[in-house]
């Protein structure tokens, strides 16, 4: 590879870089997620922050909780997400991040549709995918509806109802229950 071709590659990568911080900020994203993201420097990305933001990033610790993801509403969100996320992962070409970014805007851009608050934030989401990713949650079919929900790694398989076939006696609303459903709907594979 020529000096020429080395430099030009690694300069539309790190374009490429700067490209992917500006969308992940713009989506939520925290600088614990940029930077492990991401290869740019911590004080680049702190700039690239600001300037989209116009504040300083939110200092303090994430989530880190894998039985948020259990909860009844948080759940529904969360499977909805992570089955747009593999479609992308293993459909398209797209690297583990983009997917994770596209699979974001789409899960937002489907709340928008359907006018349902976006429970799950970018860094649930992150932290969802790499929860996945060291094992610790799996995916389990609903035996009514057959979409694919978030579960702990060794919850039992057999028999699982998921929270938008059997929603919690709490949330009975008529509309909540039906739009749950609705969306319950999209998770069928
Ligand atoms: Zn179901």
């Amino acid at each position: 590879m020529s000096m020429e071709t080395t430099l030009r590659k690694s300069v539309s990568d790190d374009a490429q870089e700067v490209y992917r911080a500006i969308a992940l900020i713009e989506l939520g994203a925290r600088m614990q997620l940029l930077e492990t993201e991401l290869t740019l420097s911590r004080d680049r990305m702190i700039r690239l922050y600001r300037e989209l933001k116009g504040m300083p990033p939110p200092k303090g610790m994430l989530p880190f909780s894998a039985d948020w993801y259990m909860t009844w509403m948080p759940n529904i969100h969360s499977s909805l997400f992570y089955n747009i996320y593999l479609f992308l992962k293993e459909q398209t070409r797209c690297s583990r991040l983009d997917a994770l970014t596209k699979a974001y805007r789409l899960y937002v851009e489907h709340c928008g549709q359907n006018r349902l608050e976006v429970v799950l934030s970018l860094t649930r989401a992150w932290t969802l995918v790499r929860f996945f990713e060291a094992d610790m949650l799996q995916q389990t079919p609903c035996c009514r509806c057959k979409g694919k929900f978030v579960a702990h790694r060794h919850d039992l398989q057999a028999h699982f109802v998921c929270g938008a076939c059997q929603p919690p006696s709490r949330a009975g609303r008529t509309k909540k229950a039906a739009s749950s459903k609705a969306e319950c709907g999209s998770l069928a594979a």
